[in-house]
């Protein structure tokens, strides 16, 4: 069975995209087969994987959901990109920012990624969605279609207490789109052990959250190596394979592999 999950948080810079990779490729590494998708026109997780120039990628998720909107069969097979460390990827680029707000006019405008990814599930072990830092439109077609969201939370006080307006738009899917949409956890990342300041963030996190939403053991240290990936286009695994932010990133795949 197919599990999709969203990693979703309206904050920029979290580490939402580092994450889709490591766990992504992560999961992979472990024998599942794993699809990501760049839900972002950034492209950024399209980058991070080594396709350096997305706005020259004619097949992305826009095209997709273009075709999807037009009712067309959409062309999935010619949109993966196998990559080398065992992930497929269906990318993005600045076209799907036009995309969103054309879909403001369509009709089940919410839905119209759940369609696509409906066709697609059958042929993955794992679906990750690596969301925009925004809860437009296009955050909440990733979460009409997931089973579940990933919150990276930057470990610092302001983004910790930005966390409720993101809670309460998930509710609202839940009720409206998606009643089996559930929140896989909150992920602390770029957590700096070094100060006590971290402990306290997560020590907030667990007080405030924990008894409605699941906390990862996991945390993602702060790390030099974590920050440089996205500039060479793989994996920690393969860039840092010995360093603390791998070694975190493969307990957080256990942790997610044992959510089942
Ligand atoms: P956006 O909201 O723009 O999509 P994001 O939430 O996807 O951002 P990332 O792009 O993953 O966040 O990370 C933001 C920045 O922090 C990047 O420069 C990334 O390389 C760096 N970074 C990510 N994880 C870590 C970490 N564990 N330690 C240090 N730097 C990190
Ligand atoms: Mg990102």
């Amino acid at each position: 069975m197919c599990k999709v999950i969203s990693i979703c948080n309206q904050k920029g810079g979290v580490g939402k995209t580092t994450t889709a990779v490591n766990l992504g490729i992560g999961l992979a590494s472990e024998g599942n087969k794993v699809l990501l998708i760049d839900g972002d026109p950034q492209g950024s997780l399209t980058i991070s994987l080594g396709y350096r120039e997305p706005d020259r990628l004619y097949h992305t998720l826009a095209s997709l959901l273009s075709e999807v909107m037009e009712e067309q069969k959409p062309s999935v097979s010619q949109t993966i990109i196998h990559h080398e460390e065992g992930v497929d990827l269906i990318p993005a680029n600045i076209e799907l920012s036009a995309l969103e707000i054309n879909l403001v006019n369509v009709m089940s405008r919410e839905v119209m990624l759940r369609s696509l990814v409906e066709n697609i599930r059958p042929y993955y072990d794992y679906i990750i969605i690596d969301c925009m830092p925004s809860l437009g439109m296009l955050t909440i077609n990733a979460l009409a279609c997931a089973d579940s969201v990933l919150i990276p939370v930057q470990a610092a006080y302001l983004p910790v207490k930005g966390l409720e307006q993101l809670i309460k738009t998930i509710g609202r899917v839940q009720r409206r789109l998606n009643k089996k949409l559930r929140i896989e956890g909150i992920l602390l990342t770029m957590v700096d052990a070094r100060t006590n300041y971290a402990k306290d963030i997560s020590k907030l996190v667990v007080d405030t959250y924990s008894d409605q939403i699941g906390v990862f053991e996991t945390l993602i240290p702060l790390s030099v190596r974590a920050a440089e990936i996205s500039a060479e286009g793989s994996s920690i695994y393969q860039y840092d394979p010995k360093g603390k932010a791998a070694s975190a990133y493969r307990t957080l795949t256990e942790e997610v592999m044992r959510h089942a």
